[in-house]
């Protein structure tokens, strides 16, 4: 936990949230400003500034949030697929450094890489 963090303070109750999902490991809530229908994120409640940040250690818990990212996408009406995002870093676009999952769908999605 990081006491400014803003992901930890919803994970600590401290910050309202629309919860999607939560145990003892990791919480899902709807992002604040959604870009789509269905917008939601997977947290770790362990406090981890970025992808970056994780190691071998993390193996188990990095494998409970993308199993749990699909379970919780289907659960929220996503039967035809969705986006995750995971923004890394300044130069990756990340703007809370606690990891984070983005699960985005139920619009039309366009290609995030376009190829002439
Ligand atoms: P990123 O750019 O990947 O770091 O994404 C941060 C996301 O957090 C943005 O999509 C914000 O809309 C979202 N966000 C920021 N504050 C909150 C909050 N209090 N509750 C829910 N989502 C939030
Ligand atoms: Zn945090």
């Amino acid at each position: 936990m990081s006491d400014n963090c803003i992901f930890c303070k919803i994970a600590r109750g401290e910050i309202p949230c629309r919860k999607v999902y939560e145990d003892d490991e990791l919480l899902a809530f709807h992002d604040i400003n959604p870009v789509a229908p269905v917008h939601f994120m997977l947290v770790p409640k362990l406090h981890l500034a970025s992808l970056m940040e994780a190691d071998e250690s993390h193996s188990v818990l990095l494998g409970k949030m993308l199993l749990l990212a699909s379970r919780l996408a289907k659960e929220q009406g996503l039967d035809n697929g969705f986006r995750t995002v995971i923004n890394t870093g300044k130069a990756g676009g990340q703007e809370v450094f606690h990891l984070h999952i983005h699960i985005i769908g139920g619009g039309n999605i366009p290609p995030m890489v376009k190829r002439s």
